[in-house]
Formats: C-alpha cells, sequence, structure tokens
C-alpha cells in the first residue's frame, strides 16, 4: 500500500506524522548535529520564533550559542546586552511535544529561563502580530504542514523589516551515484527497518514519501521568493539530504 499525500485523509496524516516522529525519535541525535550547522548565525535575533519547535532542541541550540557568545564577550557590554535581551518562542501544534520540551528545559537547568517562551500554535495561523519578530526558523517542521505557502505567508507576516528567515529540511539528493544509494535506503532500507525495529513500516514508508513530495530547492527557494522575501538562498548539506534555505524581509 502507498501512503501518499493524496490518499491520506488528514486527519489519518497528522496521526501518521506523529507516529513517524515518535519512531524516528532515536535518530533525532544525527539531525541535531546537522542542524547546528544553520543555527550559529541565529544569536543576534532578538526575538526569535522557532516553528513546529517540538522539543526545544533548535532553540536549546539557539540558547547555547547565546551563552557561549555572552562567555567570550564579557568584556563586552554589548554583546552582554544583547544576549540579555533575547527571547526565544517555541511554537508547536501539538501539546505534548512542548510538555516534553518543558521538561528537557528543568533538566538543562532553563525552567526558569525568562528567555525561553513556549507557545501552542499553528505555523499556517499564527498568533503573533505583524512586524513583530526578528527571527523565524523552521527545522524539520515545514515539510509536513497541510499548506507550504500559508506557512510561508506567516513567516513573512510576522518578521520585522530586516528580520531573517531561516528553514531546515530534508531534501533532495542530484549528486550522481549517491543519488541512486540514497534513493535505495530511502525506499528499501528506511522501510524494511522501520518494520523490523518498530513494527511499523506505513509509518516510515509515509516519512519517504513525504521527503520526495517536498519541492526542490529550486522550486522551494521560488515559494520563500514568492512569499516576500529577498535574497533567498539555499545551502546543500551532505549533498541535498539536508537543505538549509534562508530570506530576509524588506
Ligand atoms: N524542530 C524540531 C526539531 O528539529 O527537533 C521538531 C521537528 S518535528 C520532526 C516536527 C514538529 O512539527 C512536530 O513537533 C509537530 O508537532 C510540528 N508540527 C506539525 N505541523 C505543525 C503545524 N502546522 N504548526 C506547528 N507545528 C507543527
Amino acid at each position: 500500500t502507498s501512503f501518499g499525500f493524496k490518499e491520506v485523509h488528514e486527519e489519518e496524516k497528522s496521526r501518521l506524522v506523529g507516529n513517524v516522529f515518535s519512531s524516528v525519535a532515536s535518530s533525532y541525535d544525527l539531525m541535531n548535529d546537522i542542524m547546528s550547522v544553520g543555527l550559529h548565525r541565529l544569536w543576534k535575533d532578538r526575538l526569535h520564533l522557532d516553528v513546529a519547535g517540538g522539543t526545544g532542541d533548535v532553540a536549546f541550540r539557539i540558547l547555547e550559542t547565546l551563552n557561549s557568545v555572552k562567555r567570550r564577550a564579557t568584556q563586552d557590554v554589548l554583546e552582554d546586552n544583547l544576549h540579555e535581551k533575547t527571547q526565544i518562542i517555541v511554537c508547536d501544534i501539538n501539546p505534548n511535544m512542548l510538555n516534553v520540551g518543558k521538561k528537557r528545559a528543568m533538566e538543562r537547568g532553563l525552567g526558569e529561563d525568562k528567555s525561553l517562551i513556549w507557545v501552542e500554535g499553528d505555523a499556517e495561523a499564527l498568533k503573533f502580530k505583524d512586524n513583530s519578530l526578528d527571527g523565524y526558523t523552521i527545522v524539520f517542521g515545514i515539510r509536513n504542514v497541510t499548506h507550504i505557502e500559508k506557512v510561508l505567508a506567516e513567516a513573512y507576516r510576522v518578521l520585522k523589516q530586516g528580520g531573517r528567515f531561516l528553514c531546515l529540511e530534508l531534501s533532495h539528493v542530484e549528486v550522481p551515484v549517491f543519488k541512486e544509494l540514497y534513493d535505495y535506503y530511502s525506499f528499501s532500507v528506511i522501510p524494511a527497518v522501520g518494520e523490523l525495529v518498530a513494527g511499523d513500516r506505513n509509518s516510515y514508508q509515509y516519512l519517504v514519501e513525504s521527503i520526495r513530495r517536498f519541492p526542490s530547492q529550486e522550486t522551494f527557494a521560488s515559494m520563500i521568493a514568492a512569499a516576500g522575501f529577498q535574497k533567498v538562498e539555499y545551502e546543500n548539506l551532505v549533498g541535498g539530504v539536508v537543505a538549509i534555505h534562508s530570506g530576509l524581509k524588506f
């Protein structure tokens, strides 16, 4: 059976997506390492929104970057001030993910950290005001939303002039030979391992197909531009297994 977007009813889709996330939880560590590559640029964002922020990995990473910048800049009053003012809002549609994140924040000693805010919300209809935020990230989140365009329009709406959009997502490998290997891995190995390890072939199959259906790097870049963003760029990591797209609101 195939689990394409078209065949899967929306509710079913949400449920499946939830399953996929619990199933692939253990591969998050690798993803986190990949993720950190793109996040070092964000520390200057005073009010930063991390959408589809799940259990807070991106937010923790940004905070850690901030703290290390702060340590290095103890002499520098200006940079110190920047840190004091920075707030990171983690927004996710799933309250269970947020609750896990809050627990993890406490374990990391960030429970009382006022720079971390947890908000339940839909990326397609954000509760934030127009032109109110400096930075926006969405990491491994946009692939599974129902309307990518709505998410991009909302990102553009809530960002201030000069605000930055950054998206990390599993993308498309076009490098010859590596592409064939990656396809084999995706379509043969992942579903089989999913069945073997989690007894859940369908969720893994869905994951693979959702990656396949996600727009190519170029197409996605043009969607970001169509939402109004300028200086749209992307960078492939691991040959395109992951892509980082970015844009600016002028
Ligand atoms: N960004 C986190 C990370 O990289 O560890 C979590 C990524 S997780 C794969 C995807 C997250 O997207 C889940 O927590 C899910 O609840 C959330 N999500 C799915 N659809 C959403 C939507 N429409 N609005 C906000 N969050 C959504």
